[in-house]
């Protein structure tokens, strides 16, 4: 028997094919034939969500297979004709890529995953580790999924994992818009909690389990126990047929891209949490994105919440000068702005006390007094009571803001962003 790997990525288009559908199409090929063990959950892993390349989210999949010696090369193939039938091959940016990998997993693989959550691996660097490793790759078109289908067998989940069960629609439903009932979702987020996550967002009332674009996928529930998402699974009522269904192994929801950094680190397409002290004001700008700076010994960086991220903004906007955060987000660059934290979440970790100044109370009444202008004291409005020599008071600011940690809300959230429900499972 040989354990054999297998990566696959870059199969699906903006159009219409997913990854995940052409995975799942394939492990019920290979469940099919008998002898060959499908070993734990498919992974979904998801890389570097500032990757300029990626067709959505960024997606590879990997699984594992125990195969008898003389079925490998038969098994292989089925991979490949798989790959061949249902990839958007046509698609200029479809780039398909597939790796088989037998045996050990060796550490430089769980290097290259690491690395490609953070940075933008190179064709070359992919190839000649490929060699070294013994590594077969498989490219259709220029085949940069390659480095994805690598990437995806060397994923370890070294910042904990998540489960996504996927149900597919039929082929005739593609397309057209989902249906589903609204109350089963609302029900089975009810009954889930805290063990499902980003079903609904309750911001804007929006279902979050269906995709908008036209791909195979009906719907997907994201988790932290399969038994659950089972159970997920029978509490919903779809209103159109699923094809088939798989769960599968992910790095979702894990914060496995952010790598924790000091401003003069932090670069462009990197996703960081800094911690540092806001300066200054926290103001909007015009579309409605809300911005500041925080500052640390080596420097000074920009923060964002855009427009999309909603009521995350009014949070941001009591930040105040002083204020101690820790910021989480991707690096991005526009034009000749400087680089800026576009912001994934927000950890307040001290709320600096703000003074502010008031007129004295009247020693006799109790009422607080008035200023008679500058240097000229104050008197009483009621019981007019003047004092020249009075001087303001200052009394602590109420801030409207707590320590606490603070996240977008599910429409803004990217795949791999840990939600704050799952800080307390994962
Ligand atoms: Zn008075």
């Amino acid at each position: 028997m040989v354990l054999l790997h297998v990566g696959i990525d870059d199969t699906d288009s903006k159009k219409g094919m997913c990854t995940t559908y052409l995975t799942a199409v394939l492990l019920d090929k290979i469940e099919s034939i008998g002898r060959i063990q499908i070993i734990g959950y498919p992974r979904l892993v998801r890389l570097n969500p500032n990757c300029p390349f990626k067709t959505r989210g960024n997606a590879a999949l990997a699984f594992d297979a125990e195969v008898p010696e003389e079925m490998l090369d038969m098994l292989k193939n089925l991979v490949l004709d798989t790959v061949r039938q249902y990839a958007d091959l046509k698609e200029k940016n479809t780039d398909p890529g597939v790796a088989f990998l037998a045996n050990n997993i060796p550490r430089e693989l769980n290097e290259l995953y690491e690395r490609a959550l953070v940075e933008i691996i190179s064709m070359d660097d992919a190839i000649s580790l490929a060699k070294k490793l013994n590594i077969e790759i498989h490219r259709f078109g220029y085949g940069r999924g390659i480095i994805g289908a690598m990437a995806a067998i060397g994923c370890n989940f070294r910042k904990g994992y998540t489960y996504e069960f996927i149900a597919y629609r039929t082929k005739d439903n593609i397309g057209k818009p989902r249906g589903m009932d609204k109350e089963s979702v609302v029900e089975m987020d009810r009954l889930t909690f805290p063990y499902t996550f980003d079903n609904i967002d309750y911001s804007t009332d929006e279902i979050r389990i269906m995709p908008h674009t036209p791909c195979p996928v009906y719907f997907g529930i994201r988790g932290t126990d399969p038994s659950q998402l089972n159970r997920a699974f029978q509490i919903l009522r779809p209103l159109e047929p699923v094809e088939r269904y798989r769960v599968y192994k992910t790095n979702q929801g894990t914060d496995a891209h952010i790598k924790e950094v000091r401003i003069a680190d932090a670069k462009e397409n990197m996703s960081v949490s800094i911690k540092g002290r806001v300066t200054g004001t926290p103001k909007i700008i015009a579309g409605g994105h809300v911005i500041f700076s925080i500052a640390d010994d080596t420097g000074q960086i920009d923060c964002a919440a855009y427009e999309p991220t909603k009521d995350f903004r009014s949070i941001i906007l009591n930040l105040s000068d002083g204020d101690i955060v820790e910021v989480y987000g991707g690096v991005k660059k526009k034009q000749k702005l400087p680089l800026t934290v576009n912001l994934e979440k927000i950890k307040v970790i001290s709320v600096a006390k703000k003074m502010v100044k008031v007129a004295p109370s009247c020693p006799r009444c109790g009422r607080r007094m008035k200023s008679e202008g500058r240097n000229k004291g104050y008197q009483c409005p009621k019981c007019k009571f003047k004092d020249v020599y009075a001087m303001p008071s200052f009394i602590p600011k109420e801030r409207r803001i707590q320590e606490g940690l603070y996240t977008v809300p599910p429409r803004a959230r990217r795949h791999l962003s840990k939600p704050a429900q799952l800080y307390y499972l994962l």
